[in-house]
Formats: structure tokens, C-alpha cells, sequence
């Protein structure tokens, strides 16, 4: 199954309101200049929850997917600091990144929380962008397999997947990421076609085929090519490189053949 690929800007702690407006009109101006990837690539940012409202008025006539980079499970309550998927649902939020590895390792968040996330986001109507890595010691000492399939089983115990488009995997090793080391590509296209066929074992051939599995880790216009030419990835997550307009339009550029 043809899958189009994804490439989406994890702004992470970074970009104001005003930065992000700035941040949409470079986006508009640089396409203008014919930086646009000519073969059909899917835009997507996440920044703060404070600046969502504002990019999602800036986007203006851009078609880029917008989502957050965290949700709560719960629907509303007595969760001070907390946000619901509801409420990002309402804000026009396509997707929300979940388990990313700054959550599970700087913020401990925990499998059986970021399951109840993957669920709370899917009812709500809103993508899950499931995040999966091995840190440094665990591929070290030979457990990266074993490491990112306990992760996606995990994530993946609260849903019953019925379409392709309900999901999307980032393979992101925690070592590659803000590091400015990448993954070979053949350590890359290794874990996603494992991932994807672990996937298959839990959802079925049909779906694991056509759910886009993103790579993640010191993506640069300079490595995307290469990593893009790999079977198995379909997009890519980026975190610092993303901060600037040009440079992710020029990382999707990498899936032009
Ligand atoms: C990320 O945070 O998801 C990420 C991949 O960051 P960076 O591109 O900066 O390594």
C-alpha cells in the first residue's frame, strides 16, 4: 500500500505566538520560492499549547496538520496543569504526539499512562503519534528489539485499530535525539520494518502495511535523502531542525525522488 509520507516539526519548548506567525509567513515565503517538495509529502507541526491557537490562525491557506505534544487521558476534571483531548479536538488539532522519549525519560511517564493517552486521543478524534526508542545502553547491550516492541504492545493495549490513518509509529532512538547523531539507515529501515511487523502481529498485514512509521533523531536537510530512501520509513519527526521554515521544507524535500 502506497503510504504518503509525513513529516512533521516537534517544536518541543520553543516559539512563542509572534515566533510562530513569523514562523508562517517564512513557510509561505519560501514555498513561494519553489521550496516545496515536489512529490506529495504531508506537513504537520506540534508546538507549545500555548501557541497552537495562534498557528492554526496563522496557517492561513497552508494545508499543514497541526497537533499538540502531549494530552491527558481524562475527558475534564481535578487535573491542574492538564489538558484534555476534547479541548484540543475543539482548538482544530489533527494528532498528538505521545510517549515521546523527553515524557517517558525527563517526566517518567509510564506504558500504562501513555496507553490510557493513545486511547483518550483516538475516541477524541484526534491522531496518536506514538513515539518508540531504545536509549544508548539498551542498544548497547542487544535489547533494542526487545525494547521497542514491550513499547509498542504497551501503547497500543487500550486500541482496537479498524483503519491505517488511526495511527502513526515514530521510531526515535533516544541517543539520536538533539544529539546530532543519526541512526544509520540501515539501523533505521532495521527497526521499522520490525516495528511493522511486530504491528502486523497486533492489527492485522492490511493495517500494519499502510501505518506511516516515522523517523525521528538529528534529522537535517543533509541526512533526510538517504533515511527517505528507506522502504520502511514514511516521514519523519524533527525537533530542532523544524524551528526554522526552510529547513523542514527542505527535509521533505529528501522524499523527492
Ligand atoms: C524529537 O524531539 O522528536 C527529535 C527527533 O529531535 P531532534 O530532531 O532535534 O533530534
Amino acid at each position: 500500500m502506497p503510504r504518503t509520507p509525513l513529516v512533521v516539526g516537534n517544536w518541543k519548548m520553543n516559539h512563542t505566538q509572534s515566533a510562530a506567525r513569523v514562523w508562517c509567513e517564512n513557510y509561505g515565503k519560501a514555498l513561494a520560492d519553489g521550496a516545496g517538495a515536489k512529490s506529495a509529502v504531508t506537513l504537520g507541526i506540534a508546538p507549545p499549547f500555548t501557541t497552537l491557537a495562534a498557528l492554526i490562525e496563522a496557517r492561513g491557506r497552508h494545508d499543514f496538520l497541526i497537533g499538540a505534544q502531549n494530552v491527558h487521558w481524562e475527558s475534564s476534571g481535578a487535573f491542574t496543569g492538564e489538558i484534555a483531548p476534547g479541548m484540543l479536538n475543539e482548538l482544530g488539532c489533527d494528532f498528538v504526539i505521545l510517549g515521546h522519549s523527553e515524557r517517558r525519560h525527563v517526566f517518567g511517564e509510564s506504558d500504562e499512562r501513555i496507553a490510557k493517552k493513545v486511547a483518550a486521543a483516538r475516541e477524541a478524534g484526534l491522531t496518536p503519534f506514538l513515539c518508540v526508542g531504545e536509549k544508548e545502553d539498551e542498544r548497547d547491550s542487544g535489547r533494542t528489539e526487545l525494547v521497542i516492541e514491550n513499547q509498542l504492545r504497551a501503547g497500543l493495549q487500550h486500541v482496537e485499530l479498524t483503519d491505517a490513518s488511526e495511527l502513526v509509529i515514530a521510531y526515535e532512538p533516544v541517543w539520536a535525539i538533539g544529539t546530532g547523531r543519526t541512526a544509520t539507515t540501515e539501523q533505521a529501515q532495521e527497526a521499522h520494518h520490525f516495528l511493522r511487523q511486530i504491528l502486523g502481529s497486533i492489527a492485522g498485514a492490511e493495517i500494519a502495511d499502510g501505518v506511516r512509521i516515522q523517523y525521528g533523531g538529528s534529522v537535517k536537510p543533509g541526512n533526510a535523502a538517504e533515511l527517505a530512501a528507506m522502504p520502511d520509513i514514511d516521514g519523519f519527526l524533527v525537533g530542532g531542525a523544524s524551528l526554522d521554515a526552510a529547513s523542514l521544507l527542505a527535509i521533505a524535500r529528501g522524499f523527492d525522488l
